[in-house]
């Protein structure tokens, strides 16, 4: 089945691994800015936002994978220097056609520095029109899921923009009601392909997002496609392609 990874960081992967993926059904990836170190300053976003951006689409064209870039600042990954200066690129970036999403960002500790982060980059993607990748930590996620929303509210943010992602049953009471969209992580750590397949059938699934999230950390790039499977096997077809395509094609505009 064709489907679109609609949250990973597959610029770390192999050429040779994504081309199995890709003929195994995997049709798109969106690929969201994130280095696993805390940059000293903003020239390393520079060269970040240059490899997902530029550099994928011409390697992802030579095996017909569909690149869908997201930049901005994660916060795990805010520099320790020239804060302003790496918001002023965000911005730069944010305008390309090319670039689909602001993303990832989202709040970690949910400290001040995170939210007054997060607060200018939500300005940005309004401003420039993009939806959004919103990171959940995965320890006290309910109480930074919170702050999460605040600012989301804080600066008006449409909340059809936004995919509150690494979601889990720990926080489904808090979400279910919300007009965002639903982004599930089918990965090791956070959700099984069971999991992720029980929240499927509790939300509205108009508006699931389903992700390998794959990274330098553990990380199984098929498990989405397993569970797009399981639903199909279940008979719940029309959730599966919805998620599979539909969701993501119609998030991202793409
Ligand atoms: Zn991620």
């Amino acid at each position: 089945m064709q489907w679109i990874d609609s949250h990973s960081h597959h610029y770390l992967t192999s050429l040779s691994i994504l081309d199995e993926l890709h003929q195994g059904g995997l049709s798109g990836v969106v690929e969201a800015s994130w280095v696993p170190i805390r940059p000293t300053s903003s020239s390393t976003l520079i060269d970040l936002y240059a490899w997902v951006v530029n550099r994928e689409k011409e390697r992802l064209s030579k095996i017909g994978l569909k690149p869908i870039p997201a930049i901005g600042i994660h916060p795990r990954c805010i520099p320790t220097g020239e804060l302003e200066q790496s918001l002023n690129y965000v911005q730069t970036w944010l305008q390309m056609e090319d670039v689909k999403a602001l993303g990832e960002v989202g709040l970690e500790s949910g400290d001040d520095t995170e939210v007054y982060v997060l607060e200018r980059q939500l300005r940005l993607a309004m401003a420039a029109d993009k939806p959004v990748i919103m990171h959940t930590p995965k320890s006290n996620k309910k109480t930074v899921l919170k702050k999460i929303l605040n600012v989301v509210d804080a600066v008006s943010f449409p909340p059809e923009m936004v995919v509150i992602d690494h979601l889990n049953s720990e926080v489904y009471d808090m979400v279910h009601s919300l007009k965002t969209y639903f982004g599930l992580s089918v990965q090791p750590g956070k959700l099984s392909v069971n999991e992720s397949f029980d929240l499927v059938q509790k939300l509205d699934f108009d508006r699931v997002l389903i992700n390998s999230d794959s990274s330098t950390e553990p990380s199984q790039p098929s498990w989405p496609a397993l569970l797009l499977n399981k639903l199909e096997l279940s008979e719940l077809s029309e959730a599966s392609r919805k998620i599979a395509l539909e969701n993501p094609k119609k998030y991202y505009k793409i």
